[in-house]
């Protein structure tokens, strides 16, 4: 049998696979895909829900159908990557001003506990103004307290800690009990408070979740430092100065805080197309399957955020990519990684960059896909990425062949870090985004500004496909291109290979 096979190979397949190889990448074709990914029925493909498993069933069947075999640890298709996500319930609260129990006018006050019960009497209160100094260092003694730090950023702050998330770390990182931050004019009370209403979802790896942590409004602190017989406005102020070290309230609290908290396992699906000579290393081709799920309240009329363009387009273009390759024997191995928790953080993408199923220094390149189907037929090419390494003359020549014109800015780096192949270019992987999507960015603006992350991101007739068709003929010739370990890399030959 494997000889006989191995002579069919040889003698048969060449014609038939050079031409089945080259028949384009039709809009039906991805359309067809799109149409079943970004239906009501997937629910929007939030992970860790029936949406995330009829997603992961689609990908596996249309994969290996199309020749792919499954590329996870042990023969499996599934990576899995655990999160957690937390949202409010309930809290009662209870201030102390010099161990005298006092009254806070005010109910701008948010609340979530690590666990979904979290219980504390006489918890120390701290304000720290921003909470670090101009050094970057914490200001204050914030161990085993109730941290009030201002969300806000300010002149003297390094750069890397002007974002409340940052600081945030660097309170928890010293042990604070407890961080609550104050709204202010970058991040006002309801956005803040929407945005922990949405549960937000973090690799357990990246969990920093302190005992409670929240959000208060300045008007809550006003009321708060009143009672407790201060003034805000003069602690507000000389907060601002470089060299503030805190100031401790005399407050205590009592608190009583219910969330929902859920821990669950997700998956990145992996594919693989074994190469001939897998010593010379392997190439990936990237995309996220998962989108919002359902994102506006009930009562709204439509409540999905089905995310067709974002990235359904992508999955289909992978798809429709895989079953081309597929049909021709390629040096290296390929794989194709649709990951989870994109949006909520590249999380899936950091998950397989931390444990890769191939080591990263084996992999030569990463093509990531995502959101392609916006640019029309005839679109220049853009990398991004462009810059990074010394690959673009290559990536060039692929598209000129195919009779592509190349974008020649780098304007389109704008999106490195908002996309899946930040988290593997951050450890030295060759990482691109490859396509007319990014090539056009007022196109790419309107579509941000209008049904991007809405429910409106849905399969309509004005669906652009005709660019990700396009597209998805280039990513066919990169990778024959990139796999080939004759063609590339050509300037520094592979030990052992001999090319
Ligand atoms: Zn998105």
């Amino acid at each position: 049998m494997r000889v006989l096979h191995a002579l069919f190979v040889t003698l048969a397949l060449p014609a038939a696979l050079s031409s089945a190889a080259a028949r384009p990448v039709t809009e039906a074709d991805l359309r067809k895909h799109i149409e079943i990914l970004a239906s009501d029925d997937f629910e929007g493909r939030a992970p860790g829900t029936e949406g995330e498993r009829k997603t992961l069933d689609y990908l596996r069947n249309a994969w290996s159908k199309a020749g792919v075999k499954a590329g996870a640890a042990d023969g499996s298709w599934l990576q899995p990557v655990e999160f957690v996500k937390r949202g409010p319930k309930t809290a009662d609260v209870q201030f102390y001003a010099r161990g005298e129990k006092i009254r806070v006018v005010g109910d701008e006050l948010l609340l979530i506990g690590r666990e979904s019960e979290y219980q504390r009497e006489k918890l120390p209160a701290v304000f720290v103004g921003h909470g670090v100094n101009a050094a970057g260092e914490v200001n204050a003694d914030v161990s085993g307290k109730l941290v009030f730090v201002l969300s806000d950023s300010a002149e003297f702050l390094p750069r890397e800690l002007r974002q409340m998330r940052a600081r945030r770390e660097k309170l928890l990182k010293a042990g604070a009990e407890g961080v609550i931050a104050i709204s202010g004019e970058q991040f006002n009370y309801p956005a803040y408070r929407r945005a922990l209403m949405s549960r937000p979802i973090v690799w357990a790896e990246k969990d920093l979740a302190v005992g409670v942590e929240g959000v208060a409004s300045p008007q809550y602190m006003v009321a708060l430092v009143t009672a407790a017989g201060g003034d805000w406005d003069k602690m507000r102020a000389a907060a601002q100065a470089a060299d503030y070290g805190g100031q401790t309230l005399q407050l205590s609290a009592d608190l009583s805080v219910t969330s929902d908290v859920r821990r669950f396992t997700s998956s990145n699906i992996i594919g693989k197309l074994p190469g001939r000579k897998p010593s010379t290393g392997a190439i990936v081709f990237m995309g996220h399957w998962d989108h919002l799920g359902i994102c506006r309240p009930e009562g709204e009329p439509d409540r999905i955020c089905n995310g067709a363009v974002d990235n359904a387009s992508g999955m289909a273009v992978i798809t429709e990519v895989a079953r081309r390759l597929a049909r021709q024997r390629h040096d290296r191995d390929i794989y194709f990684i649709g990951t989870t928790a994109e949006e909520s953080g590249l999380w899936g993408a950091y998950a397989f960059a931390a444990n890769p199923v191939v080591p990263l220094d084996q992999i030569k390149a990463v093509f990531n896909i995502d959101t392609i189907a916006i640019a029309p037929r005839g679109s220049k090419v853009a990398i991004i990425g462009r810059g990074k390494t010394s690959f673009d003359p290559d990536i060039e020549r692929v598209a000129q062949k195919l009779g592509r014109k190349i974008e020649p800015s780098t304007d389109a780096n704008a999106f490195l870090q908002r996309q899946d192949g930040w988290a593997l270019m951050q450890k030295g992987v060759a990482s691109f985004m490859v396509g007319g999507s990014f090539a056009d960015l007022g196109k790419l603006d309107a579509f941000l500004k209008g049904p991007y992350h809405g429910p409106e991101d849905e399969v309509t007739a004005d669906l652009q496909l005709g660019g990700a068709a396009e597209d998805s003929d280039l990513h066919v010739a990169l990778g024959q291109y990139f796999a080939n370990a004759r063609k590339f890399p050509p300037k520094k030959p592979e030990k052992g290979t001999g090319g």
